[in-house]
């Protein structure tokens, strides 16, 4: 279970979403890394009842997730996933799909 982010070949920057230049370096080349957990930093409680959470990883990037199987506070630590599954498990929702060129 694990996040996927983009990384700058030339400065190691991370990033999500993902970019087509390097903020820092202005390099337009990148790799794909993940991250399997974080902290959550700020949480947001939906109308509906889903809470949204801001976390932070050590890889110096951060997600806005959808938090499933339970709910968060922050300082929490959360495992992360780019797949909503039938699980029950707490965990951190990032929606990701990638670019079908
Ligand atoms: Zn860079």
């Amino acid at each position: 279970m694990s996040a996927v982010f983009q990384r700058c070949v030339n400065c190691r920057k991370a990033y999500f979403p993902f970019r087509l230049i390097c903020s820092r370096c202005s390099n337009t080349s990148f790799v794909e890394d993940d991250v399997d957990s974080g902290v959550v930093e700020a949480v947001t409680l939906l109308s509906s009842g889903q809470q949204t959470a801001t976390v932070v990883c050590p890889e110096d990037v951060q997600f806005i997730a959808r938090i499933l199987g339970g709910t968060v506070k922050a300082g929490d630590s959360i495992d992360l996933t780019n797949t909503a599954s039938e699980e029950t498990a707490l965990v951190g929702y990032v929606p990701f799909q990638r670019n079908k060129a």
